[in-house]
């Protein structure tokens, strides 16, 4: 789909997947004017699809484009597009339970810029490709490393957005934690550093007790859709969930620590270390609340339980 002058897009049309043109002097090679979206359809047992949410994806789009100074889908256009994306790529949706079809929109100013500005035209594509689980551990419990040197965003920045710059802002610290055998890095905030921001891909949700902490929207986390999924979740079954600043020192007292994300889901936190202190969670499996809150967001994405939230939008 392409953008004219006018900042409207047209309705796109269906392709084959495969490289596109790009000028040198592209906005989002030069000056990093890109966003994505991340979403998931999951095949139903009786073969129907399920996407969940996707018109929060558009609106986060939508206000990431307002932020980048870049045009955007209408609601409407987006998710049509999304629907007919995943009926074309139909077949490759695996069966129930045994993974899903990951939707990639991406929206980048693809008009010619020298001079530092806004490119004069935009597209926005759609590309999937089925996945498994995103950490090579599966569904087990994964190993943070906080990272109190290196930050992935900055209060007034861009952190809040999907912008392709702030997961470049993040490689670094990645690379070294995976090499060091850890499964993910855990960013504070760059002010006092100490307050607990999110995951490379993740939020995170630290529980204890009857109460569920997670730091709050303000502008240096992305505000996930599994997140807002599972606040809603877990309030409903009874858990007082907190939005607020979350302090490093509280996961030391924590009962268990999960990271919620299109694509991990929900994963438990095995352990995280912090300065070269090591703070065990559960071993070898999900703690009790993960698992419960894992269990209906899981069954609800797959048709396996009554929407009664209207989340899903059904395709056949
Ligand atoms: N934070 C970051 C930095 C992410 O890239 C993602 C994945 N989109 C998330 C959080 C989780 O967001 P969502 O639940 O919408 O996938």
């Amino acid at each position: 789909m392409k953008c004219d002058r006018g900042g409207k897009f047209a309705n796109g049309e269906l392709q084959r997947f495969g490289n596109i043109e790009l000028s040198p002097s592209a906005g989002v090679l030069n000056y990093g004017q890109g966003l994505f979206e991340g979403l998931k359809a999951y095949r139903k047992e009786d073969g129907n699809i399920l996407l969940f949410r996707p018109e929060e994806n558009a609106l986060r789009m939508r206000m990431g484009a307002e932020r980048m100074c870049m045009p955007a889908p209408t609601v409407e256009q987006f998710v049509e597009a999304v629907k007919a994306t995943v009926l074309a790529n139909k077949r490759w949706i695996p069966p129930t339970g045994k993974g899903s079809l990951y939707i990639r929109p991406l929206l980048m100013g693809t008009g010619a810029v020298l001079g530092l500005a806004p490119a004069p035209e935009y597209t926005f594509l759609i590309y999937v490709s089925p996945v498994g689980n995103y950490f090579k551990e599966g569904v087990a419990p994964i190993s943070l490393v906080v990272e109190h040197e290196l930050h992935r965003a900055t209060p007034g920045g861009t952190g809040g957005v999907k912008t392709i710059g702030n997961y470049a802002a993040v490689l670094k610290a990645q690379s070294v934690a995976k090499a060091q055998g850890y499964s993910d890095v855990l960013y504070l905030d760059c002010v006092h550093k100490k307050y607990l921001e999110e995951v490379s891909s993740c939020n995170v949700f630290v529980a204890k007790g009857n109460v569920i902490s997670t730091p709050a929207i303000k502008g240096t986390i992305l505000p996930g859709i599994t997140r807002k999924s599972i606040i809603d979740v877990a309030r409903g079954q009874g858990f007082q969930v907190e939005e607020r600043l979350v302090a490093v020192d509280e996961l030391l007292e924590a009962d268990e620590v999960f990271c919620t994300g299109t694509a991990v889901v929900i994963s438990p936190v095995g352990s995280i270390t912090y300065r070269g202190t090591r703070v065990p969670y559960v071993e070898g499996g999900f703690g009790p609340v993960a698992q419960q809150l894992y269990s209906t967001l899981t069954r609800l994405q797959m048709g396996l339980i009554e929407d009664k939230m209207s989340w899903t939008v059904e395709l056949r």
